[in-house]
Formats: C-alpha cells, sequence, structure tokens
C-alpha cells in the first residue's frame, strides 16, 4: 500500500532503508565540499540524509530552504568512498532530485535558465549551431576586450560563469562527425564501441579524436555509431528523469545494434551514469535487464588502457603535470588507480598528486552554472592547491573538471594548459606534441604546442 507522503511523492522517494543505513558517525564530513565550504551540518552528506528522513516523516515542507540544501549538493559522492557504513548516498541524491524536480516550483528566472541549459547542451546540433557566434566572439578579440573591459562583471552570476567557462571554440565543432569505424592497427585485439557524447563531441572533439587514435594504436576496431548523442548523465544528475531515461534507451539501443562486447567512456561523468542505467531503468519491464547487461560493458578508457599491456611504443612527453582526479571517476566509479597507471606508461612524463584530492573542483556537471559562487570558490580553492606543485599542466579525465579548472587557474593568474589523460597517451605513441585550443585571450593560438 502506498503510504500519503507530505513531501515526497510515492514515485522513488528517497528509500528509508537507505536512510537508515547512516549511523550519523560523521566520517563522510572532512571530504564534503559544501561542509569544506562552510560548516553547516545540512550542507554535509549526514545533514542531508536527515533532511530526506524529515521529508519522509512530514516534519518538513518543500520550501526553497529545504531544496536549498539538496540544490547545492555537488553530486561529487565523495560521501560515497569516504562512509565506513556503505550509505548508497548516490541512489538517495538521485531519487530526492527528481521529487523536487517534479514537485518543486523554482522561480521564473531559474525555471528559464535551467530550460536553456537542457535544450542546449544534450543538443550537438544545437551546440554546433551556438558554436558559431561563439567562435567569432572569441576570435574576433570580443572576448577579449570585454574580459579587459571588466564590462562582463555586470552580468548576472550565472551568465558570468557561463561567459567564464566557455570553452575554446575551434573549427572542429563544424566538422563532419567522426567516421563509424576506426581499424584497428596490426593484430587486432578487439573491437570497442566509443561514446562520444553530446558536449563532448562539438567543443572536445580532439579528445574523442584521441581516444579513436589510441585504441586504434593498441589494436582496437574503435566503433562508433552514428545513432548516439547525450547518454542522459546531466538529466540524471538534475533530476530530469524522463529525459534520462529516454537518453539511455537511446543509447542502448544504438550500442546494442552495433553488437559490442565493450563500450569505453572518455567522460567521467557520462561513464558513471551509463554503469548505473541498470538501476536508472529498473523499472522498466522492456529494458531493465538490457541496461544490466549494457552498464556491464561500459569501461572508462583508462579502465580498457590499463586493462592490457601496451602494445604501441611510448615516447618521451618530458613535462610535468598535476592528476587531477575527477569526482565520477575516483568516487563514483571508484576508478583511481588505472589513470596513474596509464600516465607511468609515458617516459619522461612526471605526474605529482594535488593535495586534498578527494575534493571536487565546483564543476559538477551543470553545477558551476546554476550554482556559479560556491562552485568558484571551490575552483579557486582547487587552483591554490594545484599551484603548490609545481606542475606545468594539468590532467583529467573529465571535460568539465578541464573546463572547471582552465577557468580557476586563469582567474589566478596562472593560465596553465589542460589535457585529457588520453592526450599524453595519444602524444606518446605518436611522438607529437601537445596541442590544446586555447582562445587569443590568453594569448596562444589555436594549436599551441607544449
Ligand atoms: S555528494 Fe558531495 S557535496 Fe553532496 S553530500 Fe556528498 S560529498 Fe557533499
Ligand atoms: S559517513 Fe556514512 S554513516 Fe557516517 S554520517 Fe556520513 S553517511 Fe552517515
Amino acid at each position: 500500500m502506498t503510504r500519503a507522503l507530505p513531501v515526497f511523492d510515492a514515485h522513488h522517494p528517497p528509500s528509508e532503508e537507505l536512510i537508515a543505513d547512516c549511523v550519523h558517525c560523521g566520517f563522510c564530513l572532512p571530504t564534503c565540499p559544501t561542509y569544506a565550504l562552510w560548516g553547516e551540518e545540512m550542507d554535509s552528506p549526514r545533514g542531508r540524509i536527515y533532511l530526506m528522513k524529515l521529508g519522509l516523516d512530514g516534519r518538513a515542507e518543500m520550501n526553497d530552504t529545504y531544496v536549498s540544501h539538496f540544490d547545492k549538493c555537488l553530486g561529487c559522492m565523495a560521501c560515497l568512498t569516504s562512509c565506513p557504513s556503505g550509505v548508497q548516498y548516490d541512489k538517495l541524491i538521485e531519487a530526492t532530485r527528481a521529487q523536487v524536480e517534479r514537485r518543486h516550483p523554482r522561480s521564473l528566472a531559474d525555471r528559464w535558465f535551467r530550460r536553456m541549459l537542457f535544450a542546449l547542451f544534450p543538443h550537438p546540433r544545437r551546440l554546433r549551431l551556438a558554436a558559431a557566434p561563439l567562435w567569432l566572439y572569441q576570435r574576433s578579440g570580443l572576448q577579449w576586450l570585454l574580459r579587459r573591459s571588466r564590462l562582463l562583471g555586470l552580468l548576472p552570476a550565472r551568465l558570468r560563469a557561463m561567459e567564464s567557462l566557455l570553452p575554446p571554440v575551434t573549427l572542429d565543432a563544424f566538422r563532419p562527425p567522426l567516421p563509424e569505424v576506426v581499424p584497428a592497427q596490426g593484430e587486432k585485439r578487439g573491437r570497442f564501441g566509443l561514446l562520444t557524447g553530446c558536449v563532448q563531441s562539438v567543443f572536445f572533439r580532439h579528445v574523442n579524436e584521441a581516444t579513436a587514435r589510441v585504441l586504434a594504436a593498441e589494436g582496437y576496431d574503435v566503433v562508433i555509431p552514428a545513432g548516439q548523442g547525450c547518454c542522459g548523465a546531466l538529466m540524471v544528475h538534475a533530476g530530469r528523469e524522463e529525459e534520462a531515461l529516454a537518453l539511455a534507451r537511446r543509447t542502448i539501443d544504438v550500442f546494442e545494434a552495433a553488437g559490442l562486447d565493450t563500450v569505453v567512456i572518455n567522460a567521467a561523468g557520462c561513464g558513471s551514469s551509463m554503469k548505473e542505467y541498470g538501476h536508472l531503468l529498473r523499472d522498466d519491464p522492456e529494458y531493465a535487464n538490457r541496461a544490466k547487461a549494457f552498464a556491464a560493458k561500459c569501461k572508462d578508457i583508462s579502465e580498457v588502457l590499463a586493462g592490457a599491456a601496451p602494445r604501441s611504443p611510448r615516447h618521451a612527453v618530458p613535462l610535468r603535470v598535476a592528476y587531477h582526479d575527477a569526482c565520477h571517476l575516483q568516487h563514483a566509479q571508484r576508478v583511481k588507480l588505472q589513470p596513474r597507471a596509464v600516465l607511468a606508461t609515458i617516459p619522461g612524463l612526471e605526474v605529482v598528486e594535488i593535495p586534498e584530492a578527494a575534493i571536487c573542483c565546483g564543476s559538477a556537471g551543470i553545477y558551476n552554472l546554476v550554482e556559479p559562487d560556491a562552485a568558484e570558490e571551490l575552483g579557486d580553492r582547487k587552483a591554490g592547491h594545484i599551484l603548490t606543485t609545481g606542475a606545468e599542466a594539468i590532467v583529467s579525465s573529465n571535460p568539465g573538471c578541464l573546463l572547471q579548472l582552465r577557468a580557476a587557474l586563469t582567474r589566478a593568474g596562472r593560465p596553465l594548459p589542460v589535457y585529457h589523460m588520453v592526450e599524453l597517451v595519444d602524444a606518446s605513441i605518436g611522438r607529437k606534441g601537445l596541442s590544446t585550443p586555447s582562445p587569443p585571450e590568453e594569448g596562444r593560438g589555436e594549436g599551441a604546442s607544449a
């Protein structure tokens, strides 16, 4: 029988059983970024779980204050790895976020801002259209001028954040999609699918290309199914359940049709969501089992590369880099050793650790756009730690983190180059310089070499 729920409706409220797993020990507090910023119990994992319990017991209202504590959660999942009781906070916050999105009337401005983000980000064709004026904005020098003039400071915080996080737009954004098959070089070791993503396929095409080149050089046929698009990760993390379900089903359909044993992902946020498709689609009789089987095939690029002995010779990449753990890789997927193992195969590369590595950089999907102040504080904190390492460049495995770190380091006056892990492997195999597109604002032209 369905209980009457005053705050949550009956469609997957946060589970009472999962809430009961929390023994209130507080071990999760030191690695929670919002608790680190404000020291507020209700902005800690333990406090948020308590708020969920109050909601279930009918002792809270879903008002702006109640919702703000969940909105401020980055979904970074640091509390998953630090909790000794195995509390499944990921499932709790996912359920709560979906309830909030369904039931809480946001302000008109908030609604429109979120609507605009979700009308754009998951749609590569729309992103390509938006890329043209952005390219002009960056290449004409207008961005440089506006940044120097400080006129951007007059914009509302969210629009200011959007501008500061703009990826460097190159002509790559307008090129046709990658070929459907990139054949293995030499003796074939296997056949992998590659998720090219939504934002990644337009603004980080060079990372997708590097991934395909590295896999092919290592002996894998790379299959890039044409009908793929957004995997739904942004929607899952924002509580937009119906849209997330639709995108997950399409992703499964497209990759299933290609008959693949492994699907490789090079964006940590996408990988963590795709590995959870079984949970997401648990109510769907047509997809539940297929989703579980599909999720088991999903692997981060670092898992694939670290799981087999390197075959292509690696050449020296003499560089001191700081490796930044993306939260959705280190906490949500528990993939921490593999990227380091992959980087260790590159001669000449010195990898240094960043202090406070467990704490999020503030990127977190659309978090740095909808909660720009908290995100900026976290970004500045991370940039400060990075700068203590003496690194010449930053390496990570998530496009959102790369943009966030780039913006934070620029604010700090030290705009170091940022690379995806696979770009370094690609440079090492291909014996070529590293190139990261940068806007002229930083004085580094397209294809600048490190
Ligand atoms: S997901 Fe991150 S921000 Fe949210 S409660 Fe857990 S540690 Fe804190
Ligand atoms: S560490 Fe786990 S059990 Fe302890 S307070 Fe945090 S969520 Fe609850």
